[in-house]
C-alpha cells in the first residue's frame, strides 16, 4: 500500500504542537510495519539542513498558479527521523514559508491554500499511483476539494482520508481565497459544500468543512472526542456534517523514540519502567535538582506540579491560573512552560509571574522550549491538564511514560487515557492518575489536594501509581493498526465499487450489441 501524508507539521523539524508529533509517530510506525509512506510538508526556512539526511532536489522547478500568476517551486526530498519526506520550497513573492513560525500570520489561509495546490501539482507531475492520500487539519483540507474538482481524471489516488486534530481551527475565509488557487469560490457557497454553517455569514467559506465533505473517510484523534463533536454543543457548528460523514475516532500515540526516559538526551538522569522504584525516584530527584539549580528555585520536599501547554482558552487557562495559587497555598511548587500569541492571556499570566517573582516555589516561562519540556517531564511529580476540550492530548501520555502522574479534567482524549486512582469502576491496572469533572476551581482544588495527600502520606501507593503510568502502552503500535484497517477497508470498498462499475459498463455494452 502506498501512502502519502500531506500536512503543515512534522516533528521535530517543524513542530508547533501535537500535529507534528502525530505525523512523525504514525509515519515511523507505518514504516516499521513495512508500509510505503511519504510525508509532504512546506520547506520552512527555519528547518535546519543538519536535521535532514540525504537532502536533494527532486524536482528543480515546477510551476503552480496563484491569482493567475505562475510561481516557481522546487521539491526537495530527504530522510528525517528515518522517514522519507518531501519539502516544498515555494519561491513565492510573499515568502510564504520564510517566516519564524509555522502559523500566526495574517496570510495563513493564502499560505496553506497555496501549499495544498502546489502539493497536488507535484503529485500530478510525478504521476505515480497512490493508494491512500492522508491529509490533516484545515491547512491541507483543500487538497480533497482540488482533487474532486480539478484533478479527478489526472491523478490515480485510491482514497483520501482527512484527520481532524482540532475542530476549533477551521480555516474560515472568503470565496476569493479559493479563486486564488484556481477554484471557483462562489460555486462552493452552498450548505452541502464549503459554506460556513454560521448562517450570519453566508459568504464565508470553511476549509475544514471542505475536507469533511470531499474526503472518502474522516476521523479524529480519540474515540471520546469523536463522540463529543457530533453533538451540537461541542461540534463547533459542524456536528451534523460530521455525523453524516461517519466520523470515527483513533486515539493518538506518542513516538517511543522521541519520548523515551531511558535514552532522552536532555535528561540529567535517565530511567525506565523496568528500573527499581528506588532508581526511578532517584533519577527523577536528580532531574528536579538540575532544574532547581538552573533556575535558582527551592522546591525540596514539595510536590512539584507543572503544565506544558499552549496557553489557549481550550486548554483551561483560567484553571491553570487558579492552580498556581492553589498549589502554593497547599504547600506545593509550580512550573508553567507555556506559549501564546494572545496578548490578553499573556498579560494575565505575566501578572501572576510578577506577583510571585520572589517566590522560590514558582517558575513561569513564556516560550516554546523543546529541551526544557523534556527536562520537566523527567522532573515533575504531577502534570496538570485541565482542558475545557481536548481532542487527544499528548502531554498526559508523555507524562505517564516519564513517571509523572497526570491530573486531568475528564474530556476528549484525556478521558480515554487517564483513569482516577480511586475510581472503583475502573480496573486497578488501568488507574493511572487523578481526574476531575467540572471545569471549576473547586473541582480542580479537590483533585490537587487528593494528589498532594497521596504524595505526602502514602509513598508506597504514590510510587506504585507512578510506575503503573510508566507501564501504560500509549505507543503508536495499536493506533497504526487502526489506521491500517481504515485504509484497507476503504481500499476494499472502492475496489468493489470499481468492479461493479465495470460490470455495469460490460452489461451495458452487451445489451447495446444485442439491440
Ligand atoms: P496541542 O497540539 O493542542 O498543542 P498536544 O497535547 O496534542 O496539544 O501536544 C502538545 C505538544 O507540544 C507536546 O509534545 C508538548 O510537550 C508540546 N508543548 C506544548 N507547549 C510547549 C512549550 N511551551 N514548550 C515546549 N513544548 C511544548
Amino acid at each position: 500500500m502506498r501512502i502519502i501524508q500531506i500536512a503543515a507539521e512534522f516533528a521535530p523539524i517543524a513542530k508547533a504542537g501535537g500535529l507534528g508529533e502525530v505525523l512523525l509517530g504514525l509515519t515511523r510506525e507505518l514504516i516499521q510495519q513495512h508500509h510505503s509512506v511519504e510525508v509532504l510538508i512546506p520547506k520552512y526556512s527555519f528547518i535546519q539542513p543538519q536535521a535532514l539526511n540525504q537532502l536533494k532536489i527532486e524536482v528543480p522547478d515546477y510551476r503552480c498558479t496563484e491569482k493567475g500568476q505562475s510561481i516557481s517551486n522546487t521539491m526537495w526530498s530527504a530522510v528525517a527521523e528515518d522517514c522519507p519526506i518531501h519539502l516544498l520550497e515555494a519561491r513565492h513573492p510573499s515568502g510564504y514559508f520564510h517566516r519564524d513560525n509555522i502559523y500566526g500570520y495574517p496570510d495563513d489561509i493564502a499560505r496553506f491554500l497555496y501549499f495544498s495546490r502546489a502539493a497536488i501539482e507535484y503529485l500530478k507531475l510525478k504521476g505515480e499511483p497512490i493508494d491512500i492520500l492522508h491529509i490533516h487539519e484545515w491547512h491541507t483540507a483543500a487538497c480533497a476539494v482540488l482533487l474532486r474538482s480539478l484533478y479527478m481524471k489526472e491523478l490515480s489516488i485510491g482514497n483520501v482520508i482527512f484527520t481532524i486534530h482540532n475542530l476549533e481551527y477551521q480555516g474560515k475565509c472568503a470565496p476569493h481565497d479559493l479563486d486564488a488557487i484556481g477554484l471557483d469560490g462562489a460555486s462552493f457557497l452552498s450548505p452541502n459544500q464549503l459554506q460556513d454553517p454560521d448562517f450570519r455569514y453566508p459568504q464565508t467559506i470553511n476549509l475544514l468543512k471542505g475536507g469533511i465533505v470531499h474526503a472518502d473517510a474522516i476521523n479524529t484523534v480519540s474515540p471520546t472526542y469523536a463522540k463529543e463533536i457530533v453533538t451540537p454543543k461541542l461540534g463547533c457548528g459542524l456536528s451534523s456534517n460530521l455525523k453524516k460523514a461517519k466520523l470515527s475516532g483513533i486515539l493518538n500515540g506518542i513516538d517511543s523514540k522521541l519520548w523515551n526516559p531511558a535514552l532522552d538526551p536532555f535528561l540529567a538522569a535517565r530511567y525506565c519502567a523496568d528500573d527499581s522504584l528506588a532508581k526511578i525516584v532517584k533519577a527523577k530527584t536528580a532531574n528536579k535538582d538540575f532544574l532547581k539549580k538552573r533556575y535558582s528555585l527551592n522546591w525540596t520536599g514539595r510536590p512539584l506540579v507543572g503544565s506544558i501547554t499552549r496557553l489557549a482558552p481550550q486548554k483551561g487557562t483560567h484553571l491553570i491560573k487558579e492552580a498556581i495559587h492553589q498549589t502554593l497555598n497547599a504547600g506545593g511548587a509550580f512550573v508553567l512552560l507555556g506559549s501564546t500569541p494572545d496578548s490578553v492571556i499573556h498579560q494575565e499570566f505575566a501578572e501572576i509571574k510578577e506577583l510571585y517573582k520572589d517566590n522560590p516555589h514558582v517558575l513561569i516561562l513564556f516560550e516554546h522550549n523543546e529541551e526544557l519540556a523534556h527536562q520537566l517531564y523527567g522532573a515533575l511529580d504531577f502534570l496538570l491538564v485541565p482542558s475545557i476540550s481536548e481532542p487527544c492530548g499528548l502531554t498526559q501520555l508523555i507524562a505517564l511514560r516519564y513517571g509523572t502522574i497526570p491530573i486531568i479534567r475528564s474530556t476528549g482524549g484525556l478521558k480515554d487515557t487517564v483513569f482516577d486512582c480511586e475510581d472503583g469502576e475502573v480496573l486497578l491496572q488501568q488507574r493511572n492518575g487523578f481526574v476531575f469533572y467540572e471545569p471549576t476551581p473547586a473541582a480542580l482544588n479537590s483533585a490537587l489536594l487528593r494528589a498532594f495527600n497521596l504524595f505526602r502520606t502514602d509513598v508506597a501507593t504514590h510510587q506504585t501509581l507512578l510506575r503503573r503510568g510508566m507501564q501504560c502502552d500509549y505507543s503508536w503500535k495499536k493506533p497504526t493498526q487502526e489506521y491500517l484497517s481504515l485504509y484497507r477497508k476503504l481500499s476494499e470498498s472502492s475496489q468493489k465499487t470499481r468492479r461493479s462499475h465495470v460490470r455495469i459498463e460490460q452489461a451495458g455494452s452487451v445489451k447495446n450489441k444485442i439491440i
